[in-house]
């Protein structure tokens, strides 16, 4: 067992809500049992809730929030398929991977980091790409994209082409409304804003990418209709896929209730006001935040690390002095910027005001 009790505000995993914890000792079910199976339903259900959308094919897949980007490609992409993804950060540059590996011509449409989505730009890439890919809350830079304007303009072009969406920083700290958006593809992980251990990737997938699916996708771990057989059912009842993460459902069950007691968009608001207590007290420390005004998340900060300030001895004495984990910076900016979260449980103004102390005693 670990020794230490830790304050998780870094990009995650973030520290779970009390309920996800319990949920995860609850006895263990078997994965067929109908006990679990009224469990994984209403996990489903719960994440539609939180999605906005109404798709039939929602469902947490095994594995962190990669196994969603995975997913969602190799069900997705022929080779030779047009996507187009929008960079502005560090798991942008992964979806391009991903993509490639299934075989996509992918056309790479790069932004200043620090900076949101540009929707023309994004248009402008290709005429009629099988699919436009972008990150809901980038988590290297802190950036929100506006996902509704993009799908409004995508669909506003064409039927054919699916909008996936990177939702693992957003999903349960910011209000969504997948099906309203357009949003035919996206995912999530458990270990940001929703508040429970990772290891499970929500993920939903609209009607119109069911019919655009590829059959018998290369992975066969993560071929949705075999995993469609299980979640869902059918007329020879469920059929064994794999065995679930019986403990972590049953925990995302337990965080997904929380969220939805407090109340969608009070948790939004709870993330909203804690994320703009930090944005504020850290420039009253003098510090500059990295992300572009306007476009920051409340969830996950970044902020320039001080000329002449070892950033890692900082994020070292955070955390054997006071017990606090923040994030060093991603890709380029690895030593000048920190990232601080306030996701799920953490998103409370005590938790900003702690880090602000401890931060502003650190740096004195
Ligand atoms: N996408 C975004 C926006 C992320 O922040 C992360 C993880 O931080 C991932 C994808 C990958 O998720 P995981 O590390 O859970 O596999």
């Amino acid at each position: 067992m670990p020794l230490n009790e830790r304050t998780l505000l870094g990009p995650g995993p973030s520290n779970p809500y009390p309920e996800a914890t319990a949920g995860l000792a609850a006895p263990l079910l078997g994965h067929l049992d109908p006990e679990f199976i009224g469990v994984l339903e209403r996990t489903c259900d719960g994440l539609r809730s939180v999605w906005g959308t109404a798709n039939p094919l929602t469902l947490p897949l095994s594995g962190t929030g990669s196994i969603g980007m995975e997913a969602a490609f190799a069900n997705t992409v022929r080779p030779g398929d047009a996507v187009v993804v929008a960079v502005n950060g560090l798991f942008g540059v992964r979806m391009c991977d991903v993509a490639a590996r299934y075989g996509a011509d992918v056309v790479r449409v790069d932004h200043e980091w620090g900076r949101p989505v540009d929707i023309d730009r994004v248009l402008a890439a290709h005429p009629s790409p099988a699919i436009v890919a972008a990150v809901h809350a980038e988590t290297s830079t802190g950036v929100r994209s506006d996902i509704g304007a993009l799908g409004a303009a995508v669909r506003s072009r064409s039927d054919r082409t699916l909008l996936l969406a990177d939702c693992v920083t957003s999903l349960g700290g910011m209000e969504m409304h997948a099906d309203s958006w357009g949003v035919d593809i996206a995912y999530a992980g458990t270990q940001k804003c929703l508040g429970v251990a990772p290891g499970l990737a929500p993920f939903t997938f609209s009607e119109r990418a069911w019919e655009h699916r590829v059959a018998a996708p290369p992975v066969w771990y993560l071929d949705l209709d075999l995993l469609g057989a299980y979640v869902r059912g059918g007329t020879g009842g469920r059929a064994y896929h794999h065995t679930a993460p019986v403990a972590l459902i049953a925990s995302l069950d337990a965080a997904l209730r929380r969220i939805l007691d407090e109340g969608i968009e009070a948790v939004a608001e709870r993330h909203r006001a804690a994320g703009a207590r930090l944005q504020e007290g850290l420039q009253e420390l003098g510090l500059e935040l990295f992300a572009a005004e306007g476009h920051r998340l409340p969830q996950l900060t970044s902020v320039r690390v001080p000329e002449g300030v070892d950033s890692a001895k900082v994020r070292e004495q955070l955390l054997t002095d006071y017990g606090i984990e923040i994030g060093a910076g991603a890709g380029p900016y690895a030593s000048s910027v920190w990232r601080i979260g306030l996701m799920g449980a953490n998103a409370r103004l005590d938790r900003a005001e702690l880090l602000l102390a401890a931060l502003g005693r650190v740096l004195d």
